[in-house]
């Protein structure tokens, strides 16, 4: 293909041959190209960027066998490059979770989506079940007050202390969501926790609200 190359008062310019553009002839715009008189790529900057784009996006299993092979065979160089360039792997690494998170994130709604459609009474007996089986330590401690006084009992489950008698009970996920929301505000009344039904309507505070 034949190149053509314009002057422009006092700067050189160049035509893509792709998109027909005029542009500065420098390579902020065309890449380096070895072969070319004046050094630069035939196809302006954006151009390049678009067909590589196309192209990843038309042979994505190509790519990913080829990266694959060629990540065997550069174990030392790629390791080397890692070693060197360490802020470039931190950004790299950070931008590759948020992908994967979002990515998961998706599949799992979609996977829940399709559970209550296929089986609606299987997603209420196992919400049901959550609600009532013991809460996690990690997800509600953080959520929980001094008053609460959240611990873990060794296997993940949540201890809580009874806002009566001040015993630690295992409270439901459901009571300590209530407990929560009441907390955050999103609730009405207080939803303490108590360990017992006797504890409960024992208690001063609780007798008042209700
Ligand atoms: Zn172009
Ligand atoms: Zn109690």
């Amino acid at each position: 293909m034949k190149k053509k190359t314009l002057q422009s008062g006092l700067f050189p310019v160049k035509v893509c041959i792709k998109c027909g553009e005029t542009k500065l002839a420098v390579l902020a715009y065309f890449s380096y190209h070895s072969r070319n008189s004046d050094h630069l790529n035939n196809y302006c900057k954006e151009c390049i960027n678009s067909r590589n784009a196309e192209y990843r996006k038309n042979n994505r299993e190509k790519i990913h066998i080829y990266q694959k092979k060629y990540n065997k065979l550069n174990k030392e160089k790629i390791k080397e490059w890692h070693k060197n360039n360490p802020e470039k792997v931190k950004i790299f690494v950070k931008r590759t979770c948020e992908k994967n998170r979002e990515k998961r994130r998706a599949r799992s709604r979609k996977y829940k989506q399709e559970c209550q459609r296929n089986n609606p009474e299987g997603m209420r007996d196992k919400l049901i079940k959550y609600l009532n089986s013991y809460a996690n330590f990690s997800t509600y401690a953080p959520k929980l007050t001094i008053e609460e006084d959240p611990i873990d009992d060794g296997s993940g489950s949540l201890l809580a202390k009874c806002a009566y008698c001040g015993k630690y009970f295992y409270p439901t996920t459901s009571q300590v969501k209530q407990r929560v929301g009441s907390l955050v505000g999103s609730n009405c009344g207080e939803s303490r926790l108590y360990c017992s039904d006797g504890c409960k309507t024992a208690c001063p505070i609780f007798n008042q609200i209700s």
